[in-house]
């Protein structure tokens, strides 16, 4: 077999990824800390951030679909997966075979675990003003849920990273359904949740974003340590005469002779093109401007400056992702979760 490196890759910080677990467990004082690592561990490597996480003693670990569920089977010893999608008709088989709990997010879903589901545990949303998945309060408050073996009782906050009026709102409401429907755990705080304070703990908290590096409030800022580095292969150095265009629509003109590094990195790879006028790369503590319009699989870098650098040396592609946030318009959530197949994830 031929032996194909990756040349574009992924750095992984094991032990920020670690460290920032502990840290959002800290702030979730007496509730257990969970970890959403669904859409692949948000990009990271669904597997590897359970296996991590397991080890340094998360052991709630929250999925989307039934598929996610299966492609981490087996389980790390001691951990337990919710399904965040629930069970339609076709997840039964899955649901009914996999060790893992449905969160049932409506009173069909309810309807089919209570007829198929075999007596097993489940885990239920009930919506508190979100509108998007769950039981509606009143639903759960009416008595849908009587009789049901529900393991956690959730619901999700809208705009925990804001300081809305909303997040107060959606406390008051989940209080009432905690003492109104009876389940062994409440759990309520996303990554910005728990940044809330105290009040939103309940028994378990559910962090995603905070755990890859990403800054779900300015309460987190110096705490979270980022996990996540792209960086990327020079493929080329173009000398470009001073005049010349560079690029898809000419959008960059050299307004001297330039030295450019054209790298194996592309929107393809989710590097997309709304990094044009603020995205750099770094090379031996240079910084080297992103020029142009990304393509698909290349992007251009100004590598004036940085004497040396040659064809297939590594760049390292700036990520930090409240700051790319701000530049691009993309959440950090996407700026994480559209990391392309290309990247060979490497931890370290
Ligand atoms: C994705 C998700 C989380 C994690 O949210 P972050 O904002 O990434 O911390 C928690 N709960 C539910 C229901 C989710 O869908």
């Amino acid at each position: 077999m031929i032996d194909i490196a990756a040349p574009l890759r992924l750095r992984l910080d094991s032990a920020a990824l670690v460290a920032n677990w502990r840290w959002l467990a800290r702030a979730s004082g007496a509730a257990a800390c969970g970890a959403a690592i669904k859409a692949d561990g948000y990009g990271l490597g669904a597997r590897a951030v359970m296996r991590r996480l397991a080890e340094a003693g998360c052991r709630d670990f929250f999925v989307a679909t039934w598929a996610e569920a299966a492609a981490l089977m087996p389980l790390p010893q001691g951990t337990a997966l919710s399904v965040l999608h629930g069970v339609g008709e076709s997840d039964m088989v899955a649901a009914r075979t996999l060790p893992a709990r449905p969160v049932l997010n409506g009173i069909a879903q309810v309807r089919r675990w209570r007829e198929a589901g075999e007596g097993r545990p489940c885990d239920v949303m009930v919506d508190t003003g979100m509108n998007r998945l769950g039981l509606r309060a009143e639903e759960a408050m009416a008595g849908a849920l009587d009789g049901l073996a529900v393991d956690t009782l959730l619901s999700h906050l809208a705009s925990a990273d804001e300081d809305s009026a909303q997040n107060g709102r959606q406390l008051a409401a989940f209080r009432a359904l905690r003492g109104r429907v009876a389940a062994r755990r409440y759990s309520l705080a996303n990554s910005a949740g728990i940044c809330l304070g105290a009040d939103y703990r309940f028994d378990l908290t559910r962090p995603g974003i905070a755990l890859y590096g990403g800054i779900p409030r300015p309460e987190a800022e110096g705490y979270i340590a980022g996990v996540a580095f792209p960086e990327a292969r020079v493929l080329q150095i173009c000398d470009v005469p001073a005049g010349e265009s560079v690029g898809y629509g000419a959008a960059w003109t050299a307004p001297a002779a330039s030295r450019i590094a054209i790298v194996n990195l592309g929107y393809a790879d989710g590097y997309l093109r709304c990094h044009a006028g603020h995205g750099a790369a770094r090379w031996q503590g240079r910084r080297l401007p992103l020029v142009g319009r990304v393509s698909m699989d290349l992007a251009a870098f100004d590598a004036g400056g940085a004497e040396g650098l040659g064809e297939g040396d590594c760049l390292a592609i700036d990520y930090d992702l409240p700051a790319a946030s701000s530049a691009t318009g993309l959440s950090q959530y996407e700026l994480l979760t559209g990391l392309g197949s290309r990247f060979e994830r490497r931890w370290q």
